[in-house]
């Protein structure tokens, strides 16, 4: 059973039409970078609730929540009309694969593949020390329709000045031809072979590991597509190389 904390909104920013994070004061949540918890709001019918990636770090008591609306969905509007002071519920345990913890301890190279709002549990695991201090290289493809839509892209594209070696960021919008970004999916540039040099880091089935969030559509692709290359479905009974979180 579900136990649930109460808290208010205390930051609401939009970055788009319908594509907004919020930030919710609440007792503290223990929680790894990378997990989701419930959350939760009081309806005519009652508490309406969906899971949600945790943005900020643990050791951060506020928490953010990056979010899209969908217009014919039960909740993520109820989510958007809430403002700075809206009570707000979340559930006092938080969950899922895509932590640190679950990498094995071989691998050296830490891919992240996010489409939209699945960009939100690799900014907590970038936000904390761990991951600088563990992997040769941090690799980020993250692809959104529109240039408004990539959210969090000054915060990635600092880190490309912080830490010129360790890391690579792949921005892809397909919708438009924007300067420094690719105008194609990751699954394609994967494919024709053209993303592996373009972050400067081989897929290797021995130092390789891959965490992907987002739609259904895209991490059924790319898993297709590394399985391929030889790499394999991540699980806490089988350990593998490619872990995933599908929002829809
Ligand atoms: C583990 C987990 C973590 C999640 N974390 C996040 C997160 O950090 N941010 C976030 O925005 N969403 C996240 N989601 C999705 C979120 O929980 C809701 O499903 C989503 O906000 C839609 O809820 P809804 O009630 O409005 O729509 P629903 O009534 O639940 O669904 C309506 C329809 O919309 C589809 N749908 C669901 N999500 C989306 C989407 N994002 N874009 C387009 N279509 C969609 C569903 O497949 C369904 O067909 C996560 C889902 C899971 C399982």
């Amino acid at each position: 059973m579900i136990t649930w904390q109460a808290g208010s909104v205390v930051k609401k920013q939009q970055w788009h039409d319908d594509l907004y994070t919020i930030t919710i004061k609440t007792d503290p949540l223990p929680f790894k970078a990378g997990q989701f918890a419930n959350i939760g709001i009081e309806s005519v019918d009652g508490l309406v609730y969906r899971p949600y990636s945790l943005v900020n770090t643990p050791t951060n008591d506020l928490l953010e929540v990056h979010f899209n609306t969908v217009s014919s969905g039960r909740f993520s509007p109820l989510l958007a009309q809430l403002d700075v002071d809206s009570p707000i519920s979340v559930a006092n345990r938080a969950g899922g694969l895509l932590t640190l913890d679950q990498v094995p301890e071989e691998r050296n190279e830490l891919w992240f593949c996010a489409t939209g709002t699945g960009i939100g549990p690799f900014i907590s695991i970038l936000r904390g020390d761990e991951v600088w201090q563990r992997f040769n290289k941090i690799i980020v493809c993250y692809a959104t329709k529109t240039a408004s839509e990539m959210a969090y892209y000054d915060e990635l594209n600092n880190l490309k000045m912080q830490y010129p070696e360790q890391f690579r960021f792949a921005p892809f919008i397909t919708r438009e031809a924007v300067k420094d970004t690719l105008n194609t999916r990751f699954t394609t540039h994967l494919e024709s072979r053209e993303l592996e040099p373009f972050v400067d880091t081989a897929i290797d089935v021995n130092s390789s590991h891959f965490m992907l969030c987002g739609s259904s559509a895209m991490i059924n692709d790319m898993t297709e597509i590394l399985e391929q290359r030889g790499l394999r479905r991540h699980s806490r009974q089988e350990p593998g190389h490619i872990a995933i979180e599908k929002y829809f």
